[in-house]
């Protein structure tokens, strides 16, 4: 059974570096690069050979950090985390990478994904004695390692992560070497990159691009990487079997200069944008995009379809998270923060307003109206992505069941409530096309919150087709 789980939302970055004079200060650029990916807190732990030491805080990586901390920061190998909650509080304790220390060394974690039995693991744990000090569902894997007193290596690792069900990328770092696991489905992304004789790894490859590394290989589904001054070692901790990617990373989480599967995200989405000009067109006088996620996938959709495209709507690029909100008499007037029409582009005219997913359905019910409002004779929306019905347990913010407005409206309901004068979404064939570019057995996705179809269930069974969530 899968349990709901209210107010899902990781979508966390990790980082790794071995063997750089630099690596505190690499790996600072390398989250920063990464920041789309969690916004609430990050962290540096870094090893000079003998120990690990860590800065962390809540924040940007940009608040968290200043050119200081680099020099208290000595070692050449290192892990960051950019952290959006999933499980767990807002609280600097759940901050990672985690750090434990124990009589026979070091070790500290970072991880995106989520864990779907750590509350039975848990529970177990502190069964069996253990006190937890978070409420991140990281922490359980720190302590299945040393489960019996045993040290950090290759066997314990592997073992423990036998125990873990759900999605997971897993950097470890110790004193004298890293770590780096990919769940069996290979449900996020984990890719391995070099610079010079350092080896990089990191979740999004925009990373690499980032401070000057190469891309070697991706961490495979069920691989656990070894680390160290004498190269680096790939083994297996669970047979080989066919890769879940998560196709939301590819329709909103990440950056659209990173390849993820040997696929770049901006081409993948400007494929559905492709594929939803040919399933869904309309007779139209342009094609505008929501920015900044949905602009790849428009420019597909006016390139299939003939009609130009335009900048209809534009996005404040100074409107921070610590942004004052207006209060609802300024919102009443119209007082926007964040998205703007454009006025003298949309008035009159009947345009294709292309957004990549539909959530709660907040967002397009917001800009439809901002639309119409700056005088748009007609708001077609088209949905790069088919409607998402089920909740993620995978570490994706997908809210639950209750709250997806596709669970519990039809497409033309849903057109009404947004005050749309047509809705269409991407099919899923049309978002596989635009992602899968070969059908081989490392190749495939995870469209579970659009089909209900589960890779991976809480018991550890796998592709079960689970739609009465
Ligand atoms: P909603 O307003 O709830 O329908 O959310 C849909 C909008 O949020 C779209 O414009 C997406 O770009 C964006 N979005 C899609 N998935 C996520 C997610 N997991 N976390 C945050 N925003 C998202």
């Amino acid at each position: 059974m899968l349990a709901e789980i209210k107010g899902i939302n990781e979508e966390c970055g990790v980082f790794g570096i071995w063997g750089h004079d630099k690596a505190a200060e690499l790996t600072y650029y390398g989250l920063h690069s990464m920041q789309h990916r969690g916004q609430e807190g990050a962290g540096i732990v870094v090893s000079d050979g003998k120990e690990l030491t860590a800065h962390k805080g809540l924040g940007l990586v940009n608040d968290v950090f200043k050119k200081a901390k680099f020099e208290e920061l000595a070692g050449r190998n290192a892990v960051g985390h950019v952290r959006y909650t999933t499980q767990g509080g807002k609280v600097i304790e759940n901050v990672q990478p985690l750090l434990f220390r124990t009589q026979t060394g070091s070790m500290a974690l970072a991880h995106n994904g989520n864990i779907m039995n750590a509350h039975q693991l848990r529970g177990e744990l502190e069964d069996e004695g253990s006190i937890l000090q978070t409420s991140s569902d990281t922490e359980v894997l720190a302590h299945l390692i040393r489960r019996g007193g045993q040290r950090t290596n290759e066997t314990s690792i592997s073992t423990a992560l036998n125990q873990v069900v759900g999605a997971y990328a897993y950097l470890i770092l110790k004193e004298d070497r890293m770590y780096a696991a990919l769940d069996p489905a290979g449900i996020r992304p984990l890719s391995i990159g070099k610079l010079g004789d350092a080896y990089v790894v990191a979740s999004e490859t925009c990373a690499f691009d980032q401070i000057g590394a190469t891309f070697e290989r991706e961490v495979l589904p069920g691989e656990l990487v070894t680390i160290s001054d004498d190269g680096i070692e790939i083994r297996r901790f669970a047979p080989r079997g066919g890769r879940k990617l998560c196709a939301m990373e590819y329709v909103y989480l990440s950056r659209p200069d990173s390849d993820l599967n040997h696929v770049n995200v901006h081409a993948s989405r400007k494929q559905m944008g492709v594929e939803l000009a040919k399933e869904a067109p309309v007779d139209a006088d342009m094609v505008i995009g929501v920015p900044d996620s949905s602009i790849s996938a428009a420019i597909g959709y006016a390139e299939e379809s003939g009609l130009p495209y335009e900048m209809g709507i534009l996005k404040n690029r100074y409107v921070g998270r610590t942004f004052i909100q207006p209060s609802q008499e300024l919102r009443e007037q119209g007082v926007k923060m964040k998205l703007s029409p454009v006025r003298g582009i949309v008035e009159g005219k009947r345009i294709v307003m292309i957004d990549d997913s539909i959530v709660r359905g907040t967002t397009s019910k917001r800009i439809v109206k901002m639309l119409k409002q700056a005088g748009a004779k007609e708001v077609h929306v088209r949905i790069a992505s088919p409607s998402i019905q089920h909740p993620c347990y995978y570490g994706i913010d997908m809210s639950t069941r209750k709250e997806l407005i596709a669970a519990n409206n039809s497409p033309e309901e849903i057109c009404e409530i947004i005050g749309a004068d047509s809705i269409a979404y991407l099919s899923e064939r049309g978002l596989e096309q635009a992602i899968v570019k070969d059908k081989t057995i490392n190749q495939g996705v995870c469209m579970a919150c659009m089909t209900g179809r589960y890779p991976v269930m809480e018991n550890g069974e796998t592709e079960i087709n689970y739609t009465k969530c």
